[in-house]
């Protein structure tokens, strides 16, 4: 494939999605690139063909074949896709992200059409740089590679996570402007542990079980090599690795290249930006908050490891600010007599008495906020969220769990059972609830408020690294995004409406950082802002004429 925009004639521009513009090329540009005849003879505007897949799009009769409709138009030409996607996004991000990507993955070897993104194998070890020479493309700004181990709440789903990384970088570019053309989606299939998915003749991934233990980080050892001796100003997104890799390589990476984790600290941001408009709402400072956790995985030590660092800049020790976050995982209170606890816990293992459950645990340690991130829906109970009412004038009441049916409580039940009181947010979205004559607007904790926008500023000043200060500031900007309106109907996020204008504030912010440190690898611009704006790609045709 050939970058040269003027090189590409005939079939081959028609093929290219990154230069088909389909019935919409002038009269001018389908003499110059030899194209008539290979089209019908009217020319149509941009708006028209949009207008035409938005009609063929909702036709679809499931969210799956939306989906698929969809990747089909990213397939033919990408510039209609991100208009199609970034006009409508409130309507597409929940098909062509989670929920229904996770339907897509799990679907992944029989809907399979055309490979999107780049595979290595197992079976690529030693020569993992050749396969990397492969992608078609020498400029390359963000990579996000998954291991398809634990998709979503989906769990191992091997190879077919690829629609993953792929979903992931279309909201990178719809939300923040990164230039697809720039992105790579990569699936590092190191076998699965599915049998269903070993026992499926269609599988798409190696049929055998994983890699483990030092062969698997040889591997992942000798892919980051080979990335950054093609790409060195790369940043690397993790997705969506298993516990026991995903602190791992987050710790052994993170000061080495320019690499991040999403589900750590991607969540831990977006979520911090919630608490902080919470606290607009509520009056308190953060380092006076004690949160309880259900759950202790990626998503509950992310949240609370960068809560304590946002803590820390309000003046609080470490070990004070660690004694404000607790956890309750399925075996109870996550406290110091227990021996059974995983590395990533027990920093928040504190000396207190056992509480076998969440109910024990909101009573005895009186927290002014509870954050669910177990992945169980229904866990924050009737009795849960009224003692949290009878202790504070305006509980925090998150439930993240995704999809909906996992979420902790639904918003109508905080709202209920707290007598309106309770200041609630998401992880999968909800419509909002009438109580008491009030309208409450519930707010979702989207990663997508935060991953674009910090990948957008550290792409923009080709950062070394990719630091937790970037999430405290990103978080800082998401939370002033919220204007006093949404307030007023108990929203802690601004609407998604106003994606790449929240976007590029963070980019900014997050640019600002990296100078600040020293981490950036330009010279600073005068007016950050505007560079910053300036760097995101727009779904509009280029004229190359
Ligand atoms: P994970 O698998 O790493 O962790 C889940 C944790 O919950 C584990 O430690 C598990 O032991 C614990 N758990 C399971 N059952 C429990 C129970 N009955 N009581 C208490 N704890 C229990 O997963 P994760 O990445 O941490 O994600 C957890 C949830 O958070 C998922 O549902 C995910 O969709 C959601 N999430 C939301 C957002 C968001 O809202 N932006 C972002 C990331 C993850």
């Amino acid at each position: 494939m050939s970058d040269n925009k003027i090189e590409l004639t005939g079939v081959d521009r028609l093929h290219n999605p990154l230069y088909n513009h389909g019935t919409a090329f002038t009269e001018a540009e389908r003499d110059a690139y030899k194209l008539r005849g290979l089209l019908p003879p009217r020319v149509f505007s941009a708006e028209q063909q949009a207008e035409r897949s938005l009609a063929n799009y909702r036709r679809k009769p499931s969210d799956l074949e939306k989906y698929i409709y969809l990747i089909g138009l990213e397939d033919r030409n990408e510039t209609l896709f991100y208009r199609l996607v970034t006009d409508n996004l409130e309507e597409m991000m929940p098909i062509i992200y989670t929920p229904t990507v996770g339907k897509a993955c799990q679907e992944y070897a029989h809907i399979f059409r055309r490979p999107r993104g780049l595979y290595v194998s197992a079976n690529d070890k030693g020569r993992i740089a050749e396969v990397l020479s492969h992608w078609p493309h020498d400029d390359v700004d963000v990579i996000v590679v998954t291991d398809g181990e634990r998709i979503l709440g989906l769990g191992d789903l091997g190879a077919n996570g690829m629609g993953i990384p792929v979903g992931k970088l279309s909201l990178y570019t719809a939300c923040a402007g990164i230039n697809p053309a720039k992105t790579l989606p990569i699936t590092l299939d190191v076998g699965t542990e599915n049998g269903k998915f070993l026992a499926d003749p269609l599988y798409i991934g190696l049929p055998q079980r994983r890699l483990r233990g030092e062969v698997f980080d040889e591997l992942i050892d000798e892919f980051m090599t080979a990335v950054y001796e093609r790409y060195p100003n790369a940043m690397v997104q993790f997705e969506d690795f298993a516990n026991i890799n995903a602190f791992r390589l987050l710790h052994k990476y993170r000061n080495q290249y320019c690499t991040f984790n999403d589900d750590i600290q991607g969540t831990a941001s977006v979520t911090l930006s919630g608490i902080y408009s919470a606290l607009r709402l509520s009056g308190g400072k953060l380092a006076e908050q004690k949160l309880l956790f259900l759950g202790a995985g990626e998503a509950g030590i992310g949240i609370a490891d960068l809560i304590v660092s946002a803590m820390m800049d309000e003046g609080l020790t470490e070990a004070e600010a660690r004694q404000r976050c607790w956890f309750v995982d399925s075996r109870g209170l996550v406290e110091s007599s227990r021996t059974d606890l995983a590395v990533h816990k027990r920093p928040y293992a504190h000396d207190f008495a056992p509480q076998k459950d969440l109910l024990a645990a909101v009573q005895a340690l009186e927290p002014t906020g509870i954050i669910g991130v177990s992945g169980r829906g229904g866990m924050f109970t009737q009795p849960i969220v009224e003692a949290m009412a009878a202790l504070n004038e305006q509980p925090i009441v998150f439930a993240l769990s995704n999809p909906t049916a996992n979420s902790e409580c639904t918003a109508e039940e905080a709202y209920r059972w707290s007598g309106g009181r309770a200041i609630f947010a998401s992880g999968s979205p909800f419509n909002p609830v009438n109580f008491n004559g009030k309208t409450y607007v519930p707010g979702q904790g989207n990663n997508s408020y935060i991953f674009p926008g910090v990948g957008l500023g550290v792409v923009a000043v080709k950062a070394k690294h990719v630091t937790d200060e970037m999430f405290m500031a990103a978080a800082r900007t998401l939370a002033s995004l919220v204007k006093e309106d949404d307030l007023a109907q108990g929203r802690v996020y601004p609407s998604l409406q106003r994606i790449r204008e929240v976007s590029a504030a963070i980019g900014t912010a997050v640019a600002e950082i990296a100078f600040a440190k020293g981490l950036a690898r330009i010279e600073r611009p005068e007016n950050l802002p505007a560079f910053i704006e300036a760097q995101m790609y727009q779904p509009v045709y280029e004229d190359t004429l």
